[in-house]
C-alpha cells in the first residue's frame, strides 16, 4: 500500500464536527490544507457537548475489565447500576458483550493500558497547542477530579486495580481520608469516606463552548463548515475522490472519517467493517449549588459523576447499552437523583435540562486511529469512548501527521483499523 499525497494544500474533507474533527481540521489547516468539516450539526453540538468535561489523563484502564464481568449479572439487575441495558436489543448487542468479554484476558488488559497510556500522555500538550491558538485558556481549571466512596473498605477495594496502574504509568493521585475530602469540597456530605484525587487532569465547564471556540479558529482560518451529511466515498479510476453526501459530491484528496459512534457506515465504505458499539450516556443539568462543588467527583456507589459546569451542576450518569436508534430513556439518570442527594445535601433536584449523548466504543477499549487499508487517502479517527474530550486533540494531531507523511512519534499498531476484534 503506498502512502497518501504528502503534499500540503491538499482538499481534505473531515466527517463529524466533534472535538475529534474540529481538532483534526485544526492541525490539518497548520500544514496548509484546505479542510472542509462535514456535519449536518454545529460543531460540538453532539456527544462532545454533554460530556462530564474532565480531561481525564488519569483514565487509563479499559472500560471493561474481568472485575466489572464478575459483577455483571448483579449490575443487570439493578435499575441504579452504572450499566444498563436494554433487554430488546440484546441481540444485536451480543457480538460486541462477547468480544469485549474476550478482550479482559490480562494480556490484552495489559495491551490496552499500555496503548491508552500511549495517547494519554500527550493528550494535555494537543490541548494546549489548541488551547493557546484559540486563546481558550479561561475555559479551563486544574482541579484534578475525585472518586469519592461512602465506605472506606469499598472505596479502597474499587480503587486497587486502577491506583496499581496509576503506578505502574507514574501517573500522580493522592488517597484522601475523609477530613482531607471535606477541605477540599466543603459542600460533600459528612458521610463520605474518602477519596482518590486524580490531580493530573485539567477540567472544561463548558465543553461545547471549547469546541465552538475551536471550530471559530477553524473558520477564521479559513476553513469551511458544509451542513451535510456523508453517505458514502465518491471513486474516480479506483481511489478514492472525495465525499459522496445527501447534497451531492465533495471532492476531496483526503477523507478522514470522524463521526464518533456513526461512523460504522463510512469506515465500512473505506473496507473496514468494525464493532463499533455507542456506549449511551445521560445527563441532567440542575441548579449550581449555593455552596457549589470546585470540581468534578465520581460517586462510587453506584457510579455516577457530579460536575459543576459554568451554567448548573451536571449529573452524568454511567454506560446504557441500546441500539442506536433506540429513544432516549430518562428515567436512567433521573433514578439517581435521590443517591446524589446522599453525596450532595444541598444538592437541588429540579432539572433544568436532560440530555442524551453517543460514547464511540470499541470492544478493545481503544479508538480507530489509521489509514484504510485499501484506500491510502482515507483516515479513521473515531472510537474514544468515555475519554474522547480527552483524546481528541491527540487524535487529530495524529491524524496531521499521517496525512502529512510524517512520524507522529507514536507506535500505531494498537489503534489500526484493521487489528483483530476476536
Ligand atoms: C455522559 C458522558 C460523559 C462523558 N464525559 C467525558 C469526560 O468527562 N471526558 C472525556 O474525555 N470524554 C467524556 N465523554 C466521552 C466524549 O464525550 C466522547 O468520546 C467524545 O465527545 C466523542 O467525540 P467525537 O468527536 O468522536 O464524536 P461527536 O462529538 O459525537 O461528534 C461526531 C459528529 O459527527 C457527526 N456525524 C455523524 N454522522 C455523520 C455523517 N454521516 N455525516 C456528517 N456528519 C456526521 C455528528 O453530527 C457529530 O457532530 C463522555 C461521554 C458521555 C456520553
Amino acid at each position: 500500500m503506498s502512502a497518501g499525497p504528502a503534499a500540503a494544500g491538499q482538499r481534505v474533507a473531515v466527517v463529524g464536527a466533534g472535538i475529534v474533527g474540529v481538532a483534526a481540521g485544526l492541525f490539518l489547516q497548520e500544514d496548509g490544507h484546505e479542510v472542509t468539516l462535514v456535519d449536518p450539526g454545529e460543531p460540538g453540538s453532539g456527544t462532545s457537548s454533554g460530556n462530564a468535561g474532565i480531561i481525564s489523563v488519569s483514565s487509563i484502564m479499559p472500560i471493561v475489565t474481568a472485575d466489572i464481568l464478575t459483577k455483571l449479572p448483579a449490575m443487570l439487575a439493578d435499575p441504579v447500576a452504572p450499566l444498563q441495558l436494554r433487554w430488546r436489543d440484546l441481540p444485536g448487542l451480543t457480538p460486541w458483550l462477547l468480544r469485549a468479554a474476550l478482550a479482559t484476558r490480562r494480556g490484552s488488559v495489559e495491551r490496552a493500558m499500555a496503548a491508552i497510556h500511549g495517547l494519554t500522555s500527550r493528550a494535555l500538550a494537543a490541548h494546549e497547542v489548541l488551547i493557546q491558538r484559540a486563546g481558550a485558556g479561561e475555559l479551563f481549571t486544574s482541579n484534578g477530579w475525585l472518586k469519592v466512596g461512602l465506605d472506606r473498605a469499598r472505596l479502597e477495594k474499587g480503587t486497587a486495580a486502577e491506583r496499581a496502574a496509576l503506578d505502574r504509568f507514574g501517573v500522580p493521585y493522592e488517597v484522601l481520608g475523609r477530613d482531607e475530602v471535606l477541605d477540599l469540597e466543603p459542600a460533600l456530605s459528612s458521610e463520605v469516606k474518602g477519596a482518590l484525587w486524580l490531580t493530573a487532569n485539567r477540567e472544561i465547564r463548558q465543553p461545547r463552548a471549547y469546541v465552538e471556540r475551536l471550530a471559530a479558529l477553524f473558520m477564521e482560518r479559513g476553513g469551511v463548515h458544509r451542513r451535510d451529511v456523508a453517505r458514502g466515498l465518491a471513486m474516480a479510476d479506483g481511489r478514492v475522490s472525495g465525499l459522496l453526501t445527501t447534497e451531492g459530491t465533495i471532492a476531496a484528496d483526503s477523507v478522514v472519517i470522524a463521526a464518533g459512534a456513526f461512523a460504522g457506515r463510512l469506515a465500512a465504505a473505506a473496507g473496514h467493517r468494525l464493532p463499533l458499539q455507542a456506549e449511551r450516556g445521560y445527563h441532567l443539568m440542575l441548579p449550581t449549588l449555593a455552596s457549589p462543588l470546585h470540581r468534578p467527583v465520581y460517586c462510587m456507589d453506584p457510579g455516577f459523576v457530579l460536575a459543576p459546569m459554568a451554567h448548573g451542576l451536571r449529573l452524568t450518569s454511567g454506560v446504557e447499552l441500546a441500539s442506536l436508534e433506540a429513544p432516549p430513556d430518562f428515567s436512567i439518570p433521573r433514578r439517581l437523583l435521590p443517591l446524589a442527594r446522599r453525596y450532595l445535601p444541598g444538592l437541588d433536584e429540579r432539572v433544568l435540562s436532560e440530555w442524551q449523548g453517543f460514547r464511540p466504543s470499541l470492544p478493545d477499549s481503544l479508538p480507530v486511529i489509521g489509514r484504510a487499508k485499501r484506500h491510502a487517502n482515507v483516515y479513521l479517527a473515531f472510537g474514544h469512548q468515555h475519554v474522547g474530550l480527552t483524546l481528541g486533540p491527540v487524535t487529530g494531531r495524529i491524524i496531521a501527521d499521517l496525512v502529512a507523511g510524517r512520524d507522529p512519534g507514536l507506535d500505531l499498531t494498537p489503534y489500526r483499523p484493521d487489528r483483530p476484534f476476536w
